[in-house]
């Protein structure tokens, strides 16, 4: 090539600079103007020696993410300028222990900055702007999930007491993190908030965060395409005191978010912050999270969540229902924990089922009205939902007869009421495609299959679509709710 720049050791001082100023007029016209203007706009071009470029970049955390996205870009845009031979050196401009700093050169933004940072997924470096120091953070906990309402149990015993000393001693005690799983339910999100609760209690100064996993990855893909957001996010997150992430299991296969989050983890970790994480798997189990991330979350403690054992549950049904202002007999609460032996959250559905039950139909909560409604909630569950059901269901729904259902009509509404059935059918019944077909109207099981994928299709990109069918597979499997309240 003849616009092809020679890097023979000894050239005048500016050769690095055009060098690379060549390479950005490649890489500009190959990605959005945002993120050249995050990732490349910021990087210095500071010498060529040989085939080699050392360009100078803000830091550990912005070269990682250089590496992950863009090295093929960039490498065959080298080799385009420069020739075969063509390397690239990183020099960064501060170290990885505290890679998340602000480059002091920085210059923020005042103007499109908000008071409160958090709520508008906004972020203030609160070491950037003097005097703001003092912004409230809005914690985001619930104060229903208070250790208060918490019962305690074997179930739990050891996230409760170490929860306890956390609250204490907030990043003083040796779990940290504190690595909370177990199975949908089973009181995570409870128990890391009463923490967090507790924290607030007894240090007022402790800048407490509750966040969930996907709001996290969610702030983060908003900033990271925006100059000046990303370092914004970073350091927002170096402010807190004790945060709280849940069910980050959700940052699977996310390397972009699991980067940021690490960044964050160390930072804190490391001016002895409080970390405490909730997840449904042990960390050993965990997939699509990276080695870094996983080794990090078994330095504290982890402790798991079981359902809870007979005698918890009759403690939880006996303050659930002193909440609501009613006081159960042993009797009912003895019925109700023998036979619903699954998660709190179960628990709760059929405490909050027999107050309704007894409050709409105006009946005295006995143990009769208790076993009827427990022989309903475990039919429902152990019966497989027919596609009469299905049929039923999706017809009462949309307002149609069944023959109408089954007939030869093409009409939208009509054509799509018996393509939900047919999915649904797929999914909640053992039918073979085959017998599904022939339950509405004769159709055969290319017709079921094609349904299916035309459902499942529907549901991404239409929301109110994939709410019909949700309501209708809710009624279905949880036949106590009203439709649509
Ligand atoms: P998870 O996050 O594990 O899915 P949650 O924390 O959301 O579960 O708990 C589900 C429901 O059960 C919540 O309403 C919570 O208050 C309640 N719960 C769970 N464990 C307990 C417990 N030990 N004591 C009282 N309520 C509990
Ligand atoms: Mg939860």
């Amino acid at each position: 090539m003849t616009d092809k720049i020679p890097s023979t050791v000894g050239m005048s001082q500016s050769r690095h600079i055009k060098v690379w100023e060549s390479c950005l007029s490649i890489i500009k016209d190959n990605i959005p103007e945002e993120s050249y203007k995050t990732w490349f706009a910021p990087i210095e071009a500071i010498s060529l020696e040989g085939a080699t470029l050392s360009i100078k970049v803000p830091s550990d955390f912005f070269r990682e993410y250089l590496e992950e996205h863009y090295i093929d870009l960039v490498s065959r845009t080298l080799k385009r300028v420069m020739g075969k031979e063509a390397k690239l050196l990183y020099n960064i401009a501060i170290s990885k222990d505290s890679s998340i700093k602000l480059p002091t050169h920085e210059k923020i933004d005042l103007e499109n900055r908000v008071k409160d940072p958090y709520k508008q997924n906004k972020f203030i470096s609160p070491f950037a702007i003097p005097g703001l120091q003092q912004i409230k953070i809005d914690s985001r906990l619930n104060p229903n999930y208070s250790f208060k309402n918490f019962i305690e149990g074997e179930c739990n015993k050891l996230g409760y007491t170490a929860g306890l000393a956390i609250a204490k001693k907030p990043g003083g005690t040796p779990f940290n993190p504190l690595f909370i799983y177990g199975g949908a339910g089973l009181g995570k999100t409870h128990l890391a908030q009463a923490i967090g609760i507790a924290i607030k209690e007894q240090s007022p100064k402790n800048i407490v965060l509750y966040v969930s996993a996907n709001i996290f990855q969610t702030q983060y893909m908003d900033a990271v395409n925006v100059k000046n957001k990303l370092t914004d996010f970073l350091n927002f997150y170096r402010f807190i005191d004790t945060l709280i992430i849940d069910d980050v299991h959700e940052f699977a296969d996310k390397p972009g978010t699991q980067n940021a989050f690490f960044h964050i983890f160390n930072a804190l970790h490391q001016s002895g912050k409080q970390l405490i994480l909730t997840s449904d798997k042990a960390p050993v189990e965990l997939m699509g999270l990276e080695q870094r991330l996983l080794s990090r979350f078994k330095w504290g403690l982890s402790v798991e969540l079981l359902p809870p054992s007979f005698e918890t549950r009759v403690e939880i049904l006996r303050a659930k229902s002193r909440e609501d202002g009613i006081e159960l007999s042993d009797e009912i609460l003895t019925c109700l924990a023998s036979n619903i032996t699954g998660n709190v959250r179960e628990l709760e559905g059929t405490l909050i089922s027999l107050l309704a039950h007894a409050t709409l139909n105006k009946e005295l909560i006995t143990v009769d009205l208790a076993k009827r409604l427990i022989d309903k909630i475990v039919t429902a569950n152990n019966t497989e939902i027919s596609m009469e059901a299905i049929q039923e269901a999706t017809c009462q729904y949309f307002n149609i007869t069944r023959d109408t259902l089954v007939s030869k009509t093409r009409k939208r509404e009509i054509s799509q009421a018996r393509q939900i059935v047919m999915y649904l059918g797929r999914n909640l019944t053992r039918r073979s495609l085959a017998s599904i077909g022939a339950s509405v109207g004769g159709r055969d099981h290319a017709t079921v299959l094609h349904a299916c994928n035309t459902v499942t299709d529907l549901m991404e990109t239409d929301k109110n679509f994939k709410r019909f069918v949700d309501e209708i597979e809710n009624e279905l499997k949880n036949p106590f709710k009203p439709f649509r309240s």
